[in-house]
């Protein structure tokens, strides 16, 4: 059995403890094995601290720019390795597997890119300076500047490669070491991407660390310079979240957590006809219930339809589902692949049955595919994807509370009014990404403005961008991810927004002249 070591304290060391299986499964098999037990977390957190962090502060922004394309390179080396452990170990189809590794290449090199415009200084400016004397003598000018503790990164299972690289290449860029801690069970394809950064050396020692297994006390460690940003389930966030030593230390905390992402069909949409925007719609809603097997954070959860096509909508998509070719991942005819672990299945089923007290199960069911392609039935985590349709949109309320991570979604008809559409979708309480559809722009503009609030982001799927674009399931680097209330309220990413979260913005007050030749 492959035993996953864990890269700490400048070299990679194997676990001296109790060990948890990793699992493929397609097929149910044990495929690995990691551990953390022995690993002194007050060390790697020194380690960090002490080493990584002065070598990456010595270095200016291109410098840093230049290590994250390197990075990016390296990984880029072994995409195939990393696309072949994402199928044996995540249940990923080739193309499932792509979108994380491809991510997590894309969003450093375009770090990298956008390094270069901030050049070869230490230091950000943040706005323009102003004077706030009686003359402009005396002058103000905020500054941004990395804090000189650990980023400690903890990810959820179903972007072991994505989720590090889009919270290192910020952390990186702005200075900050990293501790990696990806989700135990889905840590092959992250162990083998850090053993190709350290392998390629192009990180300063101490900048990256990675834990293969659990965090153990590593939290209880942070203090007043760390960072923590967390992406998983809302329930290990509030477990987090009250930790005494983050709250008495007012540690950075981000927290990407759950979201029930809803999708709006406007009323101008002719479902059923060859318009682009329906298309479009379609091909959004079926590409995010069954990519990764629904198990994508910003996946459509919810469907607003206007009730007069609910009809038409509801056999379109049921139609396509039906036609998608579930089973074994690694054979080429397959679409969707397994849940990614047995408690992974088992909770989807057990929110399905949850769903279906006030909704109907109108495509699917609860279990694996009677047509499951290329494997055994009965012992991998298979679940068939499953359509609901509220059967009163008002009354309905698990649909905006209770997660279902897998191919699950429901569709909730409306009268087709913004002001509607914009109430039912709020009742999420607080998303990553809600999408609107339509080419009526009052509609849209209604939209945005009720929307917008408790979203981090709104696609506006319609006719003239569909062909560019990626779904509003794809987290592009240039865009922020994340969302309020139940998604966590945090924020990643969005070009140099996301390396706030690793800087200390600090307001200098001073003569003009001292403070614009500071650098
Ligand atoms: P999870 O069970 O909350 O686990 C997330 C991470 O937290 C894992 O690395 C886990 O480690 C770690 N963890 C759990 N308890 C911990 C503790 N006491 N101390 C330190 N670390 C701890 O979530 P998941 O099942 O992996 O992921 C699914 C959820 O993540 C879904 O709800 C999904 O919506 C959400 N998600 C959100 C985003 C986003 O960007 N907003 C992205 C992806 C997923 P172990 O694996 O070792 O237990």
């Amino acid at each position: 059995m492959r035993i996953l070591e864990n890269h700490v304290l400048g070299a990679w060391r194997a676990p001296s403890g109790k060990t948890a299986d990793l699992h493929d499964p397609t097929t149910g098999e044990a495929v690995a094995r990691c551990g953390t037990a022995g690993t002194d977390m007050r060390a790697v957190l020194d380690h960090a601290r002490r080493v990584g962090g002065p070598a990456l502060r010595e270095m200016t922004f291109a410098q840093r720019g230049a290590m994250l394309d390197a990075a990016s390179k390296a990984i880029h080396a072994i995409r195939e390795e990393l696309i072949d452990l994402a199928i044996l170990n995540g249940g990923n189809t080739r193309k499932d597997a792509k979108f994380d590794v491809d991510g997590a290449i894309g969003t450093l090199s375009a770090y990298a890119h956008w390094a270069k415009s901030l050049g070869e200084t230490k230091v950000m400016l943040d706005g323009e300076g102003l004077q706030l004397g009686r003359t402009p003598r005396f002058w103000g000018q905020h500054i941004l500047v990395p804090r000189t503790g650990a980023a400690v990164h903890v990810n959820a299972f179903n972007f072991p490669a994505w989720g590090l690289a889009e919270k290192a290449a910020c952390a990186l860029l702005a200075g900050m070491p990293c501790i990696e801690k990806p989700a135990t069970a889905t840590c092959l394809v992250t162990e083998r991407l850090v053993r190709a950064l350290t392998d390629a050396k192009c990180l300063p020692d101490g900048s990256i660390q990675l834990l293969c297994g659990s965090a153990g006390d590593l939290l209880d460690h942070l203090g007043p310079q760390d960072v923590l940003a967390f992406t998983g389930s809302a329930d290990t966030a509030l477990q987090l979240r009250r930790k005494e030593n983050l709250l008495r230390w007012s540690v950075r905390v981000n927290v990407e957590a759950d979201s029930l992402n809803a999708a709006v069909l406007g009323p101008d949409v002719r479902a059923g006809t060859d318009q682009e925007t329906w298309n479009l719609f379609l091909r959004d809603v079926v590409t995010d219930m069954t990519q990764k097997t629904g198990q994508k954070c910003t996946a459509i959860r919810r469907i607003l339809v206007p009730a007069e096509i609910a009809d038409t909508v509801q056999e379109t998509i049921a139609e396509r589902l039906g036609a998608t070719v579930v089973g074994n991942p690694a054979n080429d005819e397959v679409r969707m692949g397994p849940l990614a672990t047995a408690s992974q299945r088992d909770d989807v089923r057990a929110g399905i049955e949850r769903l279906a007290k006030e909704a109907a199960v109108v495509h699917g069911a609860v279990g694996e595919p009677a047509n499951l392609v290329g494997c055994e039935k009965g012992r991998g985590c298979f679940q068939q994807p499953v359509l609901l349709r509220a059967k009163e949109t008002a009354k309905a309320a698990a649909v905006h509370e209770h997660e279902v991570f897998g191919p699950v979604a429901t569709l909730l008809p409306y009268s087709g009014a913004a002001a509607e559409a914009s109430e039912i979708v709020a009742r999420g309480n607080g998303g990553l990404v809600a999408s609107v559809f339509s080419d009526d722009r009052d509609f849209v503009r209604a939209m945005v403005l009720g929307a917008a609030p408790w979203h981090g982001r709104l696609y506006l799927g319609s006719g003239k961008m569909a062909d560019q674009s990626l779904g509003p399931g794809a987290v592009l680097p240039g865009s922020v991810h994340g969302g309020p209330g139940r998604a966590g309220g945090g924020e990643e990413l969005g070009m140099f927004r996301g390396m706030a979260l690793y800087q200390q913005r600090t307001a200098l007050q001073g003569d003009r002249g001292v403070i614009e030749k500071l650098w």
